[in-house]
């Protein structure tokens, strides 16, 4: 998997599952750059706390 942001393959994938939802964060190692999806939909990671949070 490539980054979208710089175009190199160092994407490391993270997979959680947060309230019986798939969370899943990508980040890249050489930018930085991060991007969060919940069950396949992206999302900001302030909406992945949120939903952390839910009881
Ligand atoms: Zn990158």
């Amino acid at each position: 998997m490539r980054c979208s942001v710089c175009n190199e393959s160092t994407v490391v994938e993270v997979r959680l599952v947060v309230n019986s939802h798939v969370v899943v964060m990508k980040s890249c190692s050489i930018c930085d750059s991060r991007s969060w999806t919940k069950d396949g939909v992206e999302m900001a990671v302030t909406g992945i706390l949120e939903a952390a949070s839910k009881r």
